[in-house]
């Protein structure tokens, strides 16, 4: 799946901690101010540097159907954890990018977002760049409740349960670069170990996962990770990554368009040509300031090559959109197509339900019209 994936993910809800970690180590002097919250739910305080002395006139939020959604996101977390959901706020803490400075953020300056294990006090606390970065929200509910871990449990938990990815195309070497990847403090990045996670929990129960999580250090190296599986699971490390080789593992975070009936229908054969209206409040919509985002659902019926083009039908600053292809069978998601600026974008289609997601800018109405063609 990797392989299939264009580098120019963009602000793209995908681009999460494939190359650096994003679980911040003990933090010694990041404690910038938080900016007020302009936004809650049940679980989430939402913060964002484009307002830092909160809400004024004429400030534009729309996040309540974002927030419930990550509420929900949260329950599904805390239940595949086998956990109580939190009882304390997560404090999302929103930070454009061109808004990055030493005040406002404490992640590495090449992650998407972070989540600060240490806290502030007893708070939870994410930075992100992006909106609705759900990878951290992982990283929030989990580490919390059952401490830190090596890296591999951290970001393989994080990626298996926010994003959709298949490991497919790493089986055959995967024993080789696990073991090449586990290091004091790193572990192999993306879909492996995603994979070494999925596989885990293959084999056995959450608190026999929970178990060996617990007897694995931060700094620990490949033979302590070994003989943990092996006091836990009783049977040999070298014989669960050969057995493990051989069956795909497909992250549980689909998009939640990936399901239900989609939002715009497709008489295939023939070319795609509809008016997307979008508005603040219709459950797909979401965006502070001017930076706004939507996403529509599609079933795609025939397989081939196209073109993809998404306009603006406002002041002619076009969006960019990434039409995504959601796992099917033992294949994860993928991009399928990225376009901006108006322009036409090739890519290939492949039957079933795929996503399209736009980013774009928003004037104070929150509410406009897009024009998709797919050729
Ligand atoms: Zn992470």
């Amino acid at each position: 799946m990797l392989q299939r994936t264009p580098p120019a993910r963009g602000a793209f809800r995908r681009l999460r901690c494939l190359l650096v970690p994003c679980l911040l180590s003990a933090c010694d002097a990041c404690d910038p101010q938080l900016p007020p919250a302009v936004a809650s739910s049940r679980y989430i305080e939402f913060h964002t540097w484009v307002y830092p002395d909160g809400l004024v006139d004429g400030a534009v939020v729309c996040m309540d159907d974002k927030l419930a959604e990550m509420d929900r996101f949260v329950e599904f977390v805390a239940d595949a954890l086998e956990l109580p959901p939190p009882t304390t706020p997560i404090h999302y803490v929103h930070t454009p990018q061109a808004l990055v400075s030493e005040d406002t953020w404490v992640c590495p300056a090449n992650a998407g977002g972070c989540f600060d294990p240490d806290g502030r006090g007893d708070q939870k606390v994410v930075y992100s760049t992006h909106l609705d970065l759900m990878h951290e929200l992982v990283h929030a509910v989990e580490t919390p409740a059952l401490g830190r871990s090596h890296p591999v449990f951290e970001e393989g938990m994080a990626n298996y349960l926010s994003t959709d990815w298949s490991s497919a195309d790493i089986l055959p070497e995967f024993p080789t670069t696990l073991k090449a990847g586990i290091g004091p403090g790193r572990h192999p990045g993306g879909a492996v170990s995603m994979h070494f996670v999925g596989a885990l929990l293959a084999r056995g129960t959450m608190s026999q996962y929970v178990d060996l999580r617990r007897r694995v250090g931060h700094d620990d190296g490949l033979a302590e990770l070994a003989a943990a599986y092996e006091h836990v699971f009783g049977g040999s490390f070298a014989q669960f990554l050969d057995d493990a080789s051989a069956t795909p593992v497909i992250g549980l975070g689909a998009d939640p368009l990936c399901a239900g009936p989609p939002t715009i229908p497709w008489e295939s054969p023939g070319p795609l040509d509809v008016t997307l209206p979008w508005a603040c409040g219709d459950g797909r919509t979401f965006g502070i300031g001017k930076a706004f985002q939507t996403a529509f659902s599609l079933d795609v019926q025939r397989e081939g090559s196209a073109r993809m083009t998404v306009t603006s039908a406002g002041d002619g600053s076009e969006p960019e959109a990434l039409l995504d292809a959601c796992a099917r069978g033992g294949e994860g998601g993928f991009n399928a197509f990225l376009a901006g600026g108006g322009r036409p974008a090739p890519g290939v289609l492949i039957p079933g339900r795929h996503v399209l997601s736009v980013l774009m800018s928003s004037d104070p109405a929150a509410t406009g019209e897009l024009s998709l063609v797919i050729e």
